[in-house]
């Protein structure tokens, strides 16, 4: 069981890459009625960046980005509700097939992140509000507004305060090889920093 969990946890950024292309989509999608759109900037991205000091994995991307109030409402009541009930039955799972099934069941998307992570943080500007910052321990959440303002001009960065035990996460080398498994179909560009050494 603890293999087929393991095996099945690096499903997390696969369902990060896609809410983030549906998040692109979205802002295109809207530019094509409103001129000032992609006023902010008008590339259209995904980046992925490994922090090795900090443990600290982050994905951002150009897209449509979230106000807060679409913080608490897209990402804060799935906190409160299914997440428990799927990490119970993702703990009794028995089988490989099991585990896939509940994922494929639940439709785990974002909160997939919680299967790495113990902290994640999400910072996000929307074209209709400032910058707002969403944490949380997988048990409750904050909004806060930004203090930096507004860095990312339109987008968002999702930051995986990264477990002990997923450190392989650290490594661009893996982290290249799940883009590659994972995002062949996805319609931006992706992009994999690393370090000048
Ligand atoms: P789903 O993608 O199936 O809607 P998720 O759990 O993956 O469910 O994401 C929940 C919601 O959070 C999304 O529907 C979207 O509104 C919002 N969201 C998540 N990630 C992003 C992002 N990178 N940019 C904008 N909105 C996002
Ligand atoms: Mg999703």
């Amino acid at each position: 069981i603890i293999n087929s969990l393991y095996r099945n946890k690096e499903i997390f950024l696969r369902e990060l890459i896609s809410n983030s292309s549906d998040a692109l989509d979205k802002i295109r999608l809207l530019s094509l009625t409103d001129d000032a759109a992609l006023a902010a900037t008008d590339e259209l991205s995904i980046k992925v960046k490994v922090d090795k000091e900090n443990n600290v994995l982050h994905v951002t991307d150009t897209g449509i980005g979230m106000t807060k109030a679409d913080l608490i409402k897209n990402l804060g009541t799935i906190a409160k509700s299914g997440t428990s009930d799927f990490f119970e039955q993702m703990s009794k799972a028995s089988s490989e097939d099991s585990v896939s099934d509940l994922i494929g069941q639940f439709g785990v998307g974002f909160y997939s992140a919680f299967l790495i992570a113990d902290k994640v943080v999400v910072t996000s500007k929307h074209n209709n509000d400032s910058q707002h910052i969403w944490e949380s321990d997988s048990e409750s959440f904050s909004v806060v507004a930004d203090p930096r303002g507004d860095t990312l001009g339109r987008g968002t960065t999702v930051s995986l305060y990264l477990k002990e035990e997923a450190s392989d996460y650290l490594e661009n080398s893996t982290v290249k090889g799940l883009i590659e498994k994972y995002s062949q179909f996805i319609n931006f560009p992706i992009y994999l920093w690393s370090e000048k050494t």
